[in-house]
């Protein structure tokens, strides 16, 4: 059948778009095979100076550069197109064939997301008018829709938090999903009986705690700023302190807000959000660099131990994303003297070098530690292919 399934698409790619208010990253790859065709990104869109006007014209680009690689995105048509987006708040617990009643609801949620949604509406709109197939949204809070109530809650006045919609969404969902599906492939045991924890350590860092496959913490919350340090962001801080810049140093609103998201985390304590730069600093005796270091693993443990307690038993603790899957120091660290808890690390099993998933802890420990690659562009390629599978007429 040389790939080709009578009456289906299988073997031909989906088209991933990730939009954001100034970018179009986009993937072009066939989701049976995880074959990436092409890939590439657009930026500068709609800045100053730049030849890029809007997303239509991005989108223009993008074609161009495929034409460029011998593709012919038109007349090709991909299967469906996977959009990605980060804030589904708590209308969209799936991934959704886009209708233009989706795109409103999109809209609707821009307050929630103010840095995010609007890209991802734009690309969506763009898209849409240039290639007649299937749009599938895939977002990313979706797998953290069934965050146990306990867990999604803040602790201020309910009818405040329920008519503004403040609670709990968590974000990189569609990573945490795919890592922890390909973590019991790993371990050879099927998801529905695993206790697991995964750390997506990228410029953003997220934890989450899953029973059975089904996430029941995160450490992001009503917005990507809550929980582990980051490249630029600071994570937990105590909520007194916006208060405290605003009274005591004048600063606006928006201050705090660049401060914490864009100007806090490693960058904040070493000047640098490249890990890599933080390692080499490390080596060459630089304590702020050391210090960034120590904090960031400090509130990594600080999250395994709480996320332990919180499964009461932990079957498989993943590390992702590029310092996840990089630095054998951030895992060494993270995990070093948890032996009590079933947790430990065989030094050369960390020290090897692949880009496959592995195990990184010793044969028979009680929880498996392992390195496990994501792929977003991947996992919203199947979702869209098999959201577009469910609703073709019969
Ligand atoms: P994004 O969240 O933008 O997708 P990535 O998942 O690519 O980001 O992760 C970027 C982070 O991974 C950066 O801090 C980068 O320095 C770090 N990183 C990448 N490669 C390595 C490496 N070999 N060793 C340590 N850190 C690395």
């Amino acid at each position: 059948m040389s790939g080709h399934l009578a009456g289906t698409d299988a073997g031909l790619p989906v088209l991933v778009l990730n939009a954001g208010s100034s970018s179009l990253k986009y993937q072009l790859l066939v989701p049976e095979t995880s074959h990436v065709q092409a890939s590439g990104i657009v930026e500068r869109i709609g800045e100053p100076g730049s030849d890029v006007p809007d997303h239509r014209a991005a989108i223009t680009v993008m074609s161009e550069r495929l034409r460029e690689e011998g593709i012919d995105v038109d007349a090709l048509k991909p299967r469906a197109v996977g959009h990605r987006v980060v804030h589904g708040g708590s209308t969209f617990s799936d991934p959704v064939v886009i209708d233009d009643d989706v795109v409103a609801r999109i809209r609707e949620l821009v307050p929630l997301a103010p840095l995010h949604n609007p890209g991802a509406v734009t690309g969506i709109e763009a898209a849409r008018a240039r290639f007649d197939v299937p749009h599938v949204a895939v977002f990313d809070t979706a797998f953290f829709a069934t965050l146990p109530a306990e867990a999604a809650t803040y602790a201020i006045p309910r009818d405040l938090a329920r008519q503004h919609r403040i609670r709990r969404y968590g974000f990189h969902g569609t990573s945490h999903h795919f890592v922890s599906r390909a973590a019991a492939e790993l371990v050879a045991r099927p998801v529905e009986e695993l206790n697991q924890v995964v750390l997506h350590l990228g410029n953003g860092c997220s934890a989450s705690a899953i029973r059975g496959g089904r996430a029941v913490e995160t450490s992001m919350g009503m917005t990507p700023l809550e929980g582990l340090v980051m490249g630029t962001r600071s994570g937990d801080v105590d909520p007194g302190l916006h208060a405290f810049l605003h009274r005591e140093l004048g600063m606006s609103l928006v201050e705090i807000d660049r401060l914490l998201n864009s100007e806090s985390g490693l960058r904040g304590l070493a000047g640098v959000n490249d890990f890599r730069a933080i390692e080499e600093r490390i080596e060459q005796g630089d304590a702020d660099a050391q210090q960034a270091f120590d904090v960031f693993v400090h509130r990594l443990r600080h999250y395994v131990g709480a996320y332990m307690a919180q499964l009461g038993r932990l079957d498989v603790l993943s590390f992702t994303a590029g310092i996840g899957q990089h630095s054998a120091r951030v895992r060494a660290a993270v995990v070093g003297g948890l032996e009590h808890f079933g947790l430990s690390i065989d030094p050369q099993r960390n020290a090897t070098r692949s880009s496959d998933a592995r195990v990184i802890s010793p044969e028979g420990s009680p929880v498996t530690v392992a390195v496990v690659p994501t792929n977003e562009e991947l996992s919203i390629a199947r979702q869209a292919a098999a959201l577009c599978r469910e609703t073709e007429p019969a």
